[in-house]
């Protein structure tokens, strides 16, 4: 009934799995969402997240995913912690897409 998403070795959304799936609110959720082949017009490259992801031992400051994240700023050099965003919608993320999550 629910999903969790990890990334460096934590959780970094939880949510019910239609939600997590259709309207994800983390970053990582969304590029990992997006590089899914069936989600991706026939014939094209497929999207991918750019980078790697970093080995345990050399986290970079902050977000693990800042690197990595188009979303990242300043406000991202600080660990994010897990928020409830809205009613059941988990993530660790300052600046989660709530635009259109339900
Ligand atoms: S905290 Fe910042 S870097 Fe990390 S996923 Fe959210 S927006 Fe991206």
């Amino acid at each position: 009934d629910e999903l969790c998403v990890m990334y460096a070795g934590r959780i970094v959304e939880r949510g019910a799995v239609d939600d997590v799936i259709e309207t994800s609110v983390h970053p990582y959720t969304r590029g990992l969402i997006g590089s899914v082949p069936s989600r991706n017009p026939r014939g094209q490259p497929l999207r991918q997240i750019p980078g790697m992801a970093p080995p345990p031992f050399a986290l970079p400051q902050g977000c693990p995913f800042r690197p990595r994240c188009p979303r990242a700023d300043d406000a991202c050099l600080a660990v994010p912690e897990m928020v409830e965003h809205m009613p059941g919608r988990f993530a660790r993320c300052q600046h989660p897409h709530l635009e259109d999550a339900a």
